[in-house]
């Protein structure tokens, strides 16, 4: 077993397994996570624990093979232990660095204005996997790790169980300690995913990528919503709100002439009205589909009709465009380029 994918009760309930005292899991988060330990011969084990902890675990990590940087980004290609490729991003922002972490190698879901969809879905990464993402940035960065997005490649509810140990792990006290409202899992919308969620004893934050004000739009951007309705996703959406008391956020790419006109910002107001949600408008950032990004007028004036009509809303600052931050554009450069 890899042990970057071992929560507190995944170790503890292996240490009452071979007749150990459990507190042992605590010890051994803290030493990987805090003390950078790669073996288990410095936490002060007996000799035949040091050994049976040996026989049953490994400290494997993706290979780093592309490594871009600069002063607001930084990009990290994985190479998997299966040959297959994993892309994480370092957003550096004004209140601390964000890891945007990815939970498959490639997506179904086929949203209309994404590159990473463009590969079709062809495994879930496991949890060690995704912890391993956002414990390479900080080793390979030298950085302090104060957010999580989980919204890199994938849609992290079609991986719900290695998600939710990923948000229960980069959580822990033990581990990275990222507080629960640092950590973002943003679905495309699976309402019934969104629901069970919330029904976690203690789950993280939650962003909708929404990007449409109505069914139309967004079924021609986003497929899933022929299967889950606006409707359905902001319900289940508003569940998990008056559950956890968290607010959510509704992430909405400017995609120009598409969705960013001010009657667009309207309806997406009335949408929302008397809710609990924040919009947060990001920046496009593809060269490859057959979307262009709005230009910065259009993104003030939506910003300003959506605050006029009662919306919370804020801007994202652009991240790691000349990085080719896309989801997948990394992976596809490097293929490119090796063969
Ligand atoms: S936007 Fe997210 S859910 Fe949609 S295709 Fe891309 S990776 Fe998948």
């Amino acid at each position: 077993m890899n042990i970057y994918g071992m929560t507190r009760a995944g170790l503890c309930k292996y240490f009452e397994e071979i007749g150990e005292n459990p507190a042992k899991a605590a010890i051994i988060l803290d030493g990987i996570y805090k003390k950078g330990m790669t073996d288990f011969s410095g936490f002060g084990f007996a000799e035949r624990n040091i050994r049976r902890l040996s026989e049953d675990f490994d400290f494997a990590l993706p290979e780093v093979v592309e490594k871009r940087e600069n002063e607001t980004a930084a990009k990290l290609l994985l190479r998997l232990s299966d040959g297959e490729f994993a892309e994480t991003v370092l957003m550096r922002q004004r209140f601390g660095n964000v890891v945007c972490v990815s939970t498959q190698v490639g997506c179904n879901m086929g949203c209309a204005f994404c590159r990473s969809g463009l590969l079709k879905r062809r495994r879930d990464l496991t949890t060690a996997e995704i912890l391993g993402q956002v414990l390479l940035v900080s080793r390979e960065f030298s950085e302090e790790i104060s957010g999580v997005s989980v919204m890199g490649i994938g849609e992290p509810f079609d991986n719900f169980n290695a998600v939710k140990d990923f948000c229960e792990l980069v959580t822990d006290d033990c581990g990275f300690a990222v507080g629960r409202r640092r950590v973002t899992v943003s679905t495309c919308g699976i309402a019934p995913k969104i629901r069970e969620y919330a029904e976690l004893p203690r789950p993280c934050s939650l962003a909708i990528s929404l990007h449409a004000p109505d069914d139309d739009l967004r079924s021609r951007l986003m497929p899933i919503n022929k299967r889950y309705s606006i409707k359905e996703v902001l319900d289940a959406a508003e569940y998990f709100t008056k559950k956890t008391v968290h607010r959510v956020t509704l992430e909405y790419v400017m995609l120009r002439d598409v969705n960013d006109s001010a009657e667009h910002a309207e309806r997406l107001a009335k949408l929302i009205a008397g809710r609990d949600f924040y919009v947060n408008l990001i920046p496009y950032n593809s060269t490859d589909t057959e979307f262009r990004k709005s230009p910065p007028e259009r993104v003030e004036e939506f910003c300003a009709v959506l605050k006029a009509n009662g919306a919370v809303a804020t801007k994202r600052r652009e991240f790691g465009a000349e990085l080719d931050a896309a989801c997948g554009q990394l992976r596809a450069d490097y293929l490119k380029k090796s063969t």
